[in-house]
């Protein structure tokens, strides 16, 4: 549940009163799109703001921020005189690994939401999760049983030893490898907020591959309103949501990431017991102050069916969700009505 403040007499004039000053700005809006980082496109479009402060802002994030943030957790590449989840990955069963104290932040965040989400979102599924990506992208075939079981002896979030004091980190099982994929979009999406928030911009919207920001109000200080795509014709909306004040919507779908084989589709979310696609639903969207908590739950809802899925949102903090099943039925959690526009 998203609990809700009620505002005092004095506080509903100071917002009366910010309003008024509002209507005299205008609605003008700048944007910029980054295409570098996370594998993804993440744009930011920001209101009430001059073109040099925003452009400065947009710099600064993306030198400060996004640049550092894709080097400590890209899974592909090496960087100079960088530590990162690459080098962790490689060095699995090897040795434990110096890290900066953000990267021990990020993994011990994503072993609490492993907890959070009933072991569905586990990051040491990467070696199931890089059998499935090779052959999606050879397209042709579907990984055999044997194989995935065998990927998935090497998946225990028990490997990921965390040292806190010392920011070390170690993989202790050769083979095991993570995969930040489910997360780190969200996680990056919360740092973006404040970054933004301290650098004073007060309107905007973020949109970091799917997972949306909003921070603060239009500028006339009325909600932004956030589609929710239909997943069977992604160009239209099934649900418009409204949406301010740092609430995050992140929506996990089989729609974009698929391939096909003899006509099934398989998708990039992987269930951890079956170690295949699930086929319960074909769209999650969760809303939360949290982009990390989003950006989870809507992975393991997406897993699991919508009697369990509701069950786990109902019963955390700063959470709701809802769920479109794979024959188009759609399904809230208690609290979800009241952002629908
Ligand atoms: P998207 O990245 O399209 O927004 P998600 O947030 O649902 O979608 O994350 C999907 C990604 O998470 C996959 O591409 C893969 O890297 C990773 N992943 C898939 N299944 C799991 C899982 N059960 N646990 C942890 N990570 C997963
Ligand atoms: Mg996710």
């Amino acid at each position: 549940m998203i609990k809700r403040f009620i505002s005092c007499g004095l506080l509903i004039l100071i917002i009366a009163f910010s309003v008024s000053c509002e209507q005299k700005k205008d609605n003008k809006s700048f944007s910029k799109t980054y295409y570098n980082y996370f594998d993804t496109v993440i744009t930011i479009k920001a209101y009430n703001i001059d073109k040099n402060s925003f452009n400065s802002v947009c710099d600064l994030l993306e030198s400060e921020l996004l640049e550092k943030y894709n080097q400590l957790f890209d899974i592909y590449n090496n960087y100079k005189g960088v530590n990162n989840i690459k080098t962790i990955n490689d060095n699995a069963g090897i040795k434990k690994i110096q890290v900066d104290e953000e990267l021990t932040d990020f993994l011990d965040c994503c072993k609490k939401m492993y907890n959070v989400t009933k072991g569905n979102v586990n990051i040491c599924l990467g070696s199931v999760l890089s059998v499935w990506h090779k052959y999606r992208d050879e397209g042709k075939k579907v990984p055999e049983k044997s194989k995935l079981e065998k990927a998935n002896s090497f998946t225990d979030i028990n490997n990921l030893v965390i040292n806190k004091k010392n920011n070390t980190v170690y993989l202790r099982q050769k083979g095991c490898n993570i995969d930040v994929g489910a997360i780190a979009k969200g996680y990056v999406t919360d740092k973006i907020n404040s970054y933004l928030i301290a650098h004073s911009v007060t309107s905007a919207v973020v949109n970091f591959g799917g997972n949306i920001l909003t921070v603060g109000k239009k500028p006339y200080g009325d909600d932004f309103s956030v589609g929710i795509a239909n997943p069977k014709d992604n160009r239209k909306n099934i649900i418009t949501l409204k949406c301010s004040n740092g609430l995050i919507v992140s929506t996990s779908g089989d729609y974009e990431r698929y391939y096909e084989v003899n006509g099934k589709k398989y998708c990039h979310i992987i269930s951890p017991i079956t170690l295949f696609p699930p086929d319960r639903n074909k769209s999650v969207t969760v809303i939360s102050n949290c982009g990390y908590l989003a950006d989870v739950m809507s992975t393991a809802l997406f897993i699991l069916n919508y009697d369990d899925g509701l069950d786990l949102v109902n019963k955390t903090d700063d959470c709701e969700a809802c769920i479109v099943d794979s024959s188009m039925k759609v399904y809230y959690s208690y609290g979800f009505k009241e952002f629908i526009k």
